[in-house]
Protein backbone atom coordinates (compact mmCIF):
# COMPACT_ATOMS: atom_id res chain seq x y z
CA UNK A 1 0.00 0.00 0.00
CA UNK A 2 1.61 3.69 -0.62
CA UNK A 3 1.91 6.04 1.98
CA UNK A 4 2.44 8.77 -0.83
CA UNK A 5 0.21 11.85 0.20
CA UNK A 6 -0.25 14.91 -2.37
CA UNK A 7 -0.96 18.10 0.01
CA UNK A 8 -4.61 19.20 0.23
CA UNK A 9 -6.56 20.95 -2.27
CA UNK A 10 -8.17 22.92 0.32
CA UNK A 11 -4.57 24.24 0.94
CA UNK A 12 -3.82 27.76 -0.28
CA UNK A 13 -0.93 28.10 -2.53
CA UNK A 14 0.08 31.10 -1.84
CA UNK A 15 -1.07 34.32 1.20
CA UNK A 16 -1.52 37.73 -0.37
CA UNK A 17 0.20 39.23 2.54
CA UNK A 18 2.66 36.53 3.66
CA UNK A 19 6.03 37.85 3.28
CA UNK A 20 7.76 34.25 2.56
CA UNK A 21 4.83 33.66 0.06
CA UNK A 22 6.61 36.70 -1.73
CA UNK A 23 9.97 35.83 -1.50
CA UNK A 24 8.65 32.56 -3.07
CA UNK A 25 7.12 34.41 -5.70
CA UNK A 26 10.12 36.82 -6.45
CA UNK A 27 8.23 39.83 -5.17
CA UNK A 28 10.62 40.29 -2.24
CA UNK A 29 14.60 39.36 -2.55
CA UNK A 30 15.92 37.06 -0.63
CA UNK A 31 19.94 35.38 -0.45
CA UNK A 32 18.60 31.91 -1.50
CA UNK A 33 20.78 28.56 -0.39
CA UNK A 34 18.24 26.18 -1.98
CA UNK A 35 15.45 26.17 -4.64
CA UNK A 36 13.42 23.26 -6.07
CA UNK A 37 10.04 22.80 -7.24
CA UNK A 38 8.65 22.65 -3.47
CA UNK A 39 11.03 24.27 -1.25
CA UNK A 40 13.10 27.41 -0.67
CA UNK A 41 16.00 27.67 1.73
CA UNK A 42 17.25 31.63 1.71
CA UNK A 43 19.78 33.21 4.36
CA UNK A 44 17.84 34.84 7.32
CA UNK A 45 17.43 38.65 7.09
CA UNK A 46 18.21 39.22 11.04
CA UNK A 47 20.74 35.79 12.13
CA UNK A 48 21.00 35.24 15.45
CA UNK A 49 24.32 33.12 14.52
CA UNK A 50 26.94 32.99 11.84
CA UNK A 51 24.99 30.58 10.26
CA UNK A 52 21.29 30.89 10.25
CA UNK A 53 19.03 30.17 7.27
CA UNK A 54 15.17 29.18 7.05
CA UNK A 55 14.13 26.12 4.70
CA UNK A 56 9.98 26.71 3.81
CA UNK A 57 7.69 25.32 1.57
CA UNK A 58 6.61 26.67 -1.22
CA UNK A 59 2.91 26.79 -0.49
CA UNK A 60 0.98 28.65 1.81
CA UNK A 61 1.04 26.69 5.21
CA UNK A 62 0.66 28.82 8.29
CA UNK A 63 2.58 27.28 10.88
CA UNK A 64 3.49 23.12 12.07
CA UNK A 65 0.18 23.55 13.51
CA UNK A 66 -1.94 23.10 10.51
CA UNK A 67 0.12 20.15 9.50
CA UNK A 68 -1.35 17.20 8.32
CA UNK A 69 -0.04 13.32 6.87
CA UNK A 70 -0.09 15.20 3.20
CA UNK A 71 2.79 17.35 4.57
CA UNK A 72 4.78 14.36 6.13
CA UNK A 73 6.83 13.65 2.85
CA UNK A 74 7.52 17.49 2.35
CA UNK A 75 8.57 17.90 5.88
CA UNK A 76 10.74 14.78 5.83
CA UNK A 77 12.91 16.75 2.81
CA UNK A 78 13.03 20.06 4.88
CA UNK A 79 14.93 18.19 7.60
CA UNK A 80 17.18 16.13 5.58
CA UNK A 81 18.02 19.48 3.61
CA UNK A 82 18.57 21.50 6.87
CA UNK A 83 21.89 19.22 7.33
CA UNK A 84 22.99 19.00 3.94
CA UNK A 85 22.75 22.69 3.21
CA UNK A 86 24.40 24.13 6.36
CA UNK A 87 27.48 21.97 5.45
CA UNK A 88 27.37 23.55 1.91
CA UNK A 89 27.19 27.23 4.02
CA UNK A 90 29.97 26.75 5.78
CA UNK A 91 29.04 24.36 9.11
CA UNK A 92 31.24 22.32 10.65
CA UNK A 93 30.69 18.42 10.71
CA UNK A 94 28.91 16.46 12.94
CA UNK A 95 29.98 16.23 16.15
CA UNK A 96 32.39 18.99 16.46
CA UNK A 97 30.58 21.64 14.60
CA UNK A 98 26.69 20.46 13.83
CA UNK A 99 23.69 22.94 13.53
CA UNK A 100 20.49 23.81 15.32
CA UNK A 101 17.25 23.92 13.82
CA UNK A 102 14.25 25.64 15.65
CA UNK A 103 10.58 26.30 14.78
CA UNK A 104 8.76 28.38 16.08
CA UNK A 105 5.09 28.17 16.10
CA UNK A 106 2.31 30.18 17.48
CA UNK A 107 2.59 33.00 19.80
CA UNK A 108 3.82 31.12 22.87
CA UNK A 109 6.24 29.38 20.43
CA UNK A 110 7.55 33.14 19.54
CA UNK A 111 6.27 32.90 15.66
CA UNK A 112 5.92 36.11 14.00
CA UNK A 113 6.07 35.11 10.45
CA UNK A 114 2.85 32.95 9.53
CA UNK A 115 4.08 30.51 6.65
CA UNK A 116 5.90 27.36 8.22
CA UNK A 117 9.67 27.79 8.61
CA UNK A 118 12.61 26.22 10.01
CA UNK A 119 15.39 27.80 11.09
CA UNK A 120 19.10 26.25 10.68
CA UNK A 121 21.35 27.73 12.81
CA UNK A 122 25.32 26.64 13.16
CA UNK A 123 28.79 28.42 13.58
CA UNK A 124 31.70 29.34 16.38
CA UNK A 125 29.46 30.63 19.75
CA UNK A 126 28.36 32.20 21.27
CA UNK A 127 25.08 32.91 19.22
CA UNK A 128 23.06 36.20 19.67
CA UNK A 129 20.10 34.20 21.06
CA UNK A 130 19.57 30.45 22.01
P1 LIG B 1 9.91 33.44 13.50
O1 LIG B 1 10.05 34.28 14.74
O2 LIG B 1 10.27 32.01 13.73
O3 LIG B 1 8.59 33.65 12.82
O4 LIG B 1 11.07 33.94 12.55
C1 LIG B 1 10.90 34.72 11.42
C2 LIG B 1 12.29 34.95 10.87
O5 LIG B 1 12.16 35.49 9.56
C3 LIG B 1 13.12 35.93 11.68
O6 LIG B 1 14.32 35.29 12.10
C4 LIG B 1 13.38 37.08 10.70
O7 LIG B 1 14.66 37.65 10.83
C5 LIG B 1 13.20 36.39 9.36
N1 LIG B 1 12.81 37.27 8.26
C6 LIG B 1 11.80 38.16 8.26
N2 LIG B 1 11.74 38.81 7.06
C7 LIG B 1 12.72 38.28 6.30
C8 LIG B 1 13.17 38.50 4.96
N3 LIG B 1 12.60 39.41 4.16
N4 LIG B 1 14.22 37.78 4.51
C9 LIG B 1 14.83 36.87 5.30
N5 LIG B 1 14.44 36.60 6.56
C10 LIG B 1 13.41 37.29 7.06
ZN1 LIG C 1 3.05 32.26 2.82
Amino acid sequence: MSTHHTPESSAHLSEPNCIFCKIVQGQIPSQKVFEDEDLLAFHDINPWAPIHFLIIPKTHIASMAQLNPSHEAMMGRIMVKAGELALQVGALPYPEGGFRVVVNTGRHGGQEVHHVHVHVLAGERPWQKI
